[in-house]
């Protein structure tokens, strides 16, 4: 079946949807993204995504070119159109195409934004078989630039990141900045030590994940504690556990760092127990 996509106002089969050569997301990485999970159909956390969504555009001093009503729309006829169950939907906001490549941000009222809206059709997605023998991760160095926290379609570091992880045999990378970690190349990370939970603070350095504000606060209504504070690979290898949180993932335990075995190399108590109350809890309150 040939997917359904959305670009600018318009339903489009994949292949006849196009952007100008110029558009600045191209050129420049000048555009914003949020990627909505689903169950049941239904979108997990959307006010949280187009909260972020709008904080990621007045950061970058552009327009919201739709409003949230209208996006939320568009996302809930794509999964119609695209008979998308369980999945992701994938949006991005550019700041257009103006008539030349220039530094200078275009004006405006000359050059709309470009948005742009797919399906990411992924049956089986909560029942990840990844999520019983949890990930490998390896540590590098966090190369990325300074606002990290503004979502941004710059993702060319944490792509060769997942690629060297890949080629030392793990599956993700966590990255490292002055010691400590700051988050993995597509997913916020924690370690597990006794009943606590621990994870860097927010600040301009990591994403502010929209799993991660959730997780927190099932953990806390669950009484577990959390301690928000950087650490050190070496103390994430000592740890009894780790995870990582994101859209696509939920709560994914990880069992080995840097070839360091966690625990009994094996997902521990508390990370599958969170992953079970955050898509619970999602289910219950996706629209
Ligand atoms: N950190 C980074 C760098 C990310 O790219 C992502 C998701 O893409 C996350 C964290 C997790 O954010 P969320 O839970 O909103 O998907």
């Amino acid at each position: 079946m040939t997917r359904t996509v959305y670009v600018n106002g318009e339903y489009l089969p994949e292949d006849q949807a196009k952007v100008s050569i110029f558009d600045r997301g191209f050129l420049m990485a000048d555009g914003v993204y949020e990627v909505t999970s689903v169950l049941d159909g239904k979108l997990v956390d959307f006010d949280g995504h187009a909260v972020r969504l709008q904080r990621s555009l007045d950061e970058l001093h552009m327009a919201a070119p739709i409003s949230k009503e209208d996006l939320l729309a568009v996302h809930r006829e794509l999964l119609r159109l695209n008979d998308v169950t369980e999945g992701m939907v994938y949006l991005q906001i550019t700041r257009g195409a103006p008539d030349d490549r220039d530094f200078v941000f275009p004006d405006a009222e000359t050059t709309p934004a470009t948005v742009v809206l797919f399906t990411q059709n992924k049956p089986g997605l909560a029942n990840s078989p990844e999520a019983k023998s949890g990930m490998k991760i390896i540590s590098i160095e966090d190369m990325r630039w300074g606002r990290r926290d503004i979502k941004t379609v710059q993702l060319l570091y944490p792509s060769m990141g997942k690629m060297m992880a890949k080629k030392a045999g793990a599956d993700d990378a966590w990255m490292v900045q002055d010691g400590y970690v700051t988050e993995g190349t597509s997913n916020n990370a924690y370690i597990v030590k006794g009943n606590k939970i621990i994870t860097r603070a927010l600040s301009n350095d990591i994403l502010h994940g929209i799993t991660r504000a959730a997780v927190l606060r099932y953990a806390q209504e669950a009484q577990m504690e959390v301690e928000e504070r950087n650490f050190t690979i070496d103390e994430a290898k000592e740890a009894d556990e780790a995870f990582i949180t994101s859209a696509s993932t939920f709560v994914m335990p990880v069992v080995e760092i840097d070839g360091v075995s966690l625990g009994e190399g094996v997902p521990g108590r508390v990370a599958p127990r969170l992953r079970e109350i955050y898509l619970d809890e999602s289910r219950k309150a996706a629209v």
